[in-house]
């Protein structure tokens, strides 16, 4: 692979086109006007002495200012540790005490839970998301600086959602970034004149990685700090956008306050949606209106994209991932003696390629148990058929054990979302005495609807054998889910049974 600086792709992408748009946000930005925002801030960072290897936080939103740090701070090797605002500030503290930064930009509307933040963990800090990072930055020269780090060199961390455990930092290279921005923008056809809506956060690598690939293409993009259906159709419209990055979440809303008449989303080549599995019917529904829907497999570990699912490879791959993307390796493997499997055979799925993470970030320990020789274990289990399409079953944590039998919670959770009243719905493992482990199901159903616990029941005993059937059924409001919308099973394993 490419030994660059990730950081210089502005530079470069300033010099093949300058004028272009490349940002919309609080202001329009060229690719020539970011590129010197971006040297300013790399100035900056320099006077206050951050040098290569350093980490700087960033607590923000979509918006130019994030932009601008990361490609400052990249050109000089400095590593971006984005983090979730969404976060208690006890687990901003813990990444912070983690990561340890020496600098900590945040958006003017986090100072209240910044100032708790600073009382464990002080840090110098810089105010961003309106004019006052400008005048931050604007006394510092324009001129271009040397980039140092490149390659194999850590230049983000990231940390995962944590629905497993802590949020472990996975320290991503130049190169992964490098390798992911091809592997995307050549797998579903990414290229110069599309303009992208940023509006999935910069803090998971979903949110981030199309920002390299923009800057790769030229594409332009426009950021959104917050989620809003109304406006995101709003902004589709004005900004002519042609494609965007979601989760099935964000799909979801912008369906119900869809209006064909007053929404004109003509511009609109497809959406990508991933992060958790996207309902068969949410991207049917999509289609109907003559938007594509392409689902994404990606994991924080591997730089993003895995594969992607698009509708020219078949309405009967639906319910797969897709096919790898550029430059990756994919293979299932026996998860206990790690012996790679046949087509259609169920194990783990192991990712290789460039793509492939650096280590966990002060953690060689779990490092050393998901990376082997260039091989990332993922904890998914799935299957690839003969024709290469890779299948995503359930995660290794989720599957049941009942009585010595693999349970996949992704198979029930299938047939019980099939239900018309069935609104959401999530399996997990309960203790059992005798069988060890058996399913239960947290359903949402929708209001009014008459559905009870042994109509669940019924319809698994009708599809499913009967060993995997739910054996108990709660009813609740809504899933516990964390940002990008995956549902965080581990607080239902230890919810409280109500009945
Ligand atoms: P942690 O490792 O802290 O528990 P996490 O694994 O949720 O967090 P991410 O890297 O954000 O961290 O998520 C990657 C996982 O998300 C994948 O391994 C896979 O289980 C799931 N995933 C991603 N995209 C999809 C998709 N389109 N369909 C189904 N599952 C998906």
């Amino acid at each position: 692979m490419l030994n660059v600086n990730i950081g210089e792709l502005m530079t470069h992408r300033a010099y093949l086109s300058p004028k272009t748009e490349g940002y919309v946000g609080r202001k329009r930005y060229s690719f020539s006007e970011m590129n010197q925002r971006v040297n300013q801030f790399a100035h900056f960072l320099q006077q206050e002495n951050i040098q290569t290897g350093d980490r700087i936080a960033l607590l923000c939103k979509n918006h130019e200012d994030f932009i601008t740090a990361f490609f400052g701070a990249a050109k000089l090797g400095v590593i971006t540790v984005p983090i979730n605002w969404r976060l208690q500030t006890s687990e901003i503290i813990y990444i912070l005490q983690n990561a340890e930064p020496t600098l900590l930009v945040h958006d003017v509307e986090f100072e209240e839970k910044i100032k708790e933040v600073l009382q464990h963990v002080p840090l110098k800090t810089v105010e961003a998301g309106d004019e006052r990072f400008d005048a931050y930055i604007e006394p510092f020269p324009t001129a271009e600086v040397t980039p140092v780090s490149k390659g194999d060199d850590t230049i983000l961390i990231m940390y995962t959602s944590g629905t497993t455990g802590k949020p472990k930092g996975a320290m991503i290279t130049h190169t992964n970034l490098l390798a992911a921005s091809l592997g995307m923008s050549h797998t579903i056809d990414w290229w110069f004149g599309d303009r992208f809506l940023s509006v999935a956060p910069f803090f998971h690598i979903g949110g981030f990685a199309p920002i390299i690939t923009n800057v790769h293409t030229g594409s332009t993009v426009v950021l959104m700090a917050d989620f809003d259906p109304i406006a995101v159709w709003k902004t589709i419209d004005e900004e002519k956008i042609t494609t965007m990055m979601t989760v099935p979440v964000m799909l979801q809303y912008m369906l119900k306050v869809f209006d064909k008449e007053k929404m004109n989303y003509k511009s609109l080549r497809n959406i990508t949606c991933g992060a958790s599995p996207v309902p068969e019917s949410l991207i049917r529904a999509y289609d109907q209106l003559g938007i594509p829907i392409q689902q994404v497999y990606g994991i924080t570990e591997y730089t993003g994209a895995v594969s992607f699912w698009k509708k020219i490879m078949g309405q009967d791959k639906i319910r797969s991932m897709g096919k790898m993307v550029f430059h990756g390796n994919v293979k299932i493997v026996d998860p206990a003696t790690n012996e790679p499997l046949p087509p259609n055979k169920i194990g783990e799925i192991v990712c290789s390629g460039p793509q492939v993470f650096k280590g966990y970030w002060k953690n060689e320990e779990e490092t050393k148990k998901v990376l082997n020789e260039g091989d990332y274990r993922s904890g998914d289990i799935g299957k690839i058929d003969e024709e290469g399409f890779i299948y995503v079953i359930d995660r290794l944590k989720d599957m049941i054990i009942s009585g010595g039998e693999n349970i996949y919670s992704s198979e029930l959770e299938n047939v019980i979302a099939s239900h018309p009243d069935v609104v959401e719905v999530a399996v997990v493992g309960v203790p059992d005495e005798k069988w060890g482990e058996v399913p239960k199901a947290f359903v949402v159903k929708s209001k009014s609807s008459p559905l009870k616990e042994e109509d669940i029941i019924q319809l698994c005993k009708k599809h499913l054998a009967s060993y995997k059937c739910v054996k108990d059924v709660e009813f609740i409001s809504q899933l516990p889910r964390n940002a990008s919308g995956k549902v965080l099973k581990h607080v239902l394993k230890t919810k409280k049974a109500v009945h």
